[in-house]
C-alpha cells in the first residue's frame, strides 16, 4: 500500500531518518515504481522510502525536487525532457539522447541518467542472432533505444505513422520511413512495438498487411508496452513468434535506477531478486 507523498515524508522524518525517492510524471497513478523500490528497499534493508507525485508543470520539477527533500527520483511521461534540463550533471548517455528518467541527487546538486535504454537493452539480450532491428514507432522511448542498440552493434531502422518525428533519427543517420514509402519486402530480425498502440485501445502499430509480411520472416517480436497483451503481440504469437511484453524493461530500468538511487552498494542480481517481486503480485 502506497500513501500521499505527505503522509509518507512525516513518517519517514517522523521515525528513522529514511532517504526519500518518487517518481514524477502525469498520470502517475497506475506506476509499478514505487511497488518495485520498496520491495528492493526492504529485501535489502535499505533505510528508503520511495513513492509517486503527480508533476503537472514539468517546468516546476527542479523546484519540487529541492522543496520535498529527496535524494533520488524516476521521471516519466511526460517529464523526461523537463528532467533534462533541471540537472546539474548529466552522463554522456542522457546527453546524448536528451531525456533523463532517473536523477540522484548529491551534494546539493542533481545528476541526471537514462535507464530506459539500457532496460531495453538488456531484456532483448535473451534472444540470439539478432542483427537487424525494426523499429514501429518514432517517439521518446525509440529516440534513446535506437541509440543504445546501435551502439551495441544492431542494425536499428525506423518505421513511423507520421513523417514529423523521423526528422530527428535521419540526421543521427537511421533508415526512417513512413507507411508511404516502407517497403514491405524488407527483413528484419526483431521487430518491436515502440508504440503506445495496443496500450489503450485494439490498434496495430501499422498496417496489417505489413505485420503478414515482415512477422513470418522476423526472429522475434517485442512490445515495450506492459501488463497486457497487444494486437500486435497476440499477432506475432499466432505466428509462432518468440515475443515479450515491456515488464522486463520496466524491470531492468528500475533495477539500474536503483543501482544509482543507492551508490552501487548492490548487485545487479541481489536487486533483480527483490524488485521482479513487484510482477508476481
Ligand atoms: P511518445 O508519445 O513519445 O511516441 C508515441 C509513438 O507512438 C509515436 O511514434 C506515434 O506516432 C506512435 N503511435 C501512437 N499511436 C499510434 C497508433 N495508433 N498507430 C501507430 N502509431 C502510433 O511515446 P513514448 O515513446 O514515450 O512511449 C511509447 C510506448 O513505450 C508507450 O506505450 C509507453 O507506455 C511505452 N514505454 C514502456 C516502458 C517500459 O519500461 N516498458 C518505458 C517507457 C515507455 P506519430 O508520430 O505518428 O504520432
Amino acid at each position: 500500500m502506497f500513501f500521499c507523498y505527505n503522509t509518507i515524508q512525516k513518517i519517514a522524518l517522523g521515525t528513522r531518518m529514511k532517504k526519500l525517492f518518487t517518481i514524477f510524471g502525469n498520470p502517475i497513478s497506475h506506476s509499478k515504481s514505487p511497488l518495485m523500490h520498496n520491495l528492493s528497499f526492504r529485501g535489502l534493508n535499505y533505510s528508503g522510502c520511495y513513492t509517486r507525485y503527480k508533476l503537472e508543470d514539468g517546468s516546476m520539477l527542479r523546484d519540487k525536487f529541492f522543496e520535498l527533500n529527496i535524494t533520488g527520483a524516476n521521471i516519466t511521461v511526460p517529464h523526461k525532457e523537463h528532467a533534462f534540463r533541471a540537472c546539474d550533471v548529466l552522463d554522456e548517455f542522457a546527453q546524448k539522447v536528451g531525456a533523463v528518467n532517473t536523477i540522484v541527487k548529491r551534494d546539493n546538486r542533481l545528476y541526471g541518467y537514462n535507464t530506459d535504454a539500457l532496460g531495453f537493452l538488456k531484456a532483448i539480450s535473451e534472444f540470439k542472432d539478432i542483427k537487424t532491428v525494426l523499429f514501429l514507432g518514432a517517439g521518446g522511448t525509440a529516440q534513446s533505444t535506437s541509440i543504445v542498440l546501435r551502439d551495441a552493434g544492431y542494425d536499428v531502422e525506423i518505421l513511423n505513422r507520421s513523417a514529423k518525428r523521423l526528422e530527428r533519427f535521419k540526421k543521427e543517420g537511421f533508415f526512417a520511413y513512413t507507411f508511404g514509402n516502407f517497403s514491405i519486402q524488407n527483413h528484419y530480425d526483431l521487430i518491436v512495438n515502440m508504440t503506445s498502440a495496443g496500450l489503450q485501445d485494439d490498434n496495430y502499430p501499422c498496417p496489417v498487411l505489413f505485420l503478414e509480411k515482415m512477422i513470418p520472416k522476423s526472429k522475434a517480436c517485442v512490445d515495450v508496452i506492459y501488463g497486457k497483451e497487444t494486437p500486435f503481440l497476440k499477432f506475432a504469437k499466432q505466428h509462432n513468434k518468440p515475443t515479450k511484453d515491456g515488464s522486463d524493461m520496466l524491470l531492468y530500468q528500475g533495477v539500474i535506477a536503483f543501482d544509482y538511487f543507492t551508490d552501487h552498494q548492490f548487485s545487479f542480481e541481489e536487486i533483480k531478486k527483490y524488485m521482479q517481486r513487484a510482477f508476481m503480485l
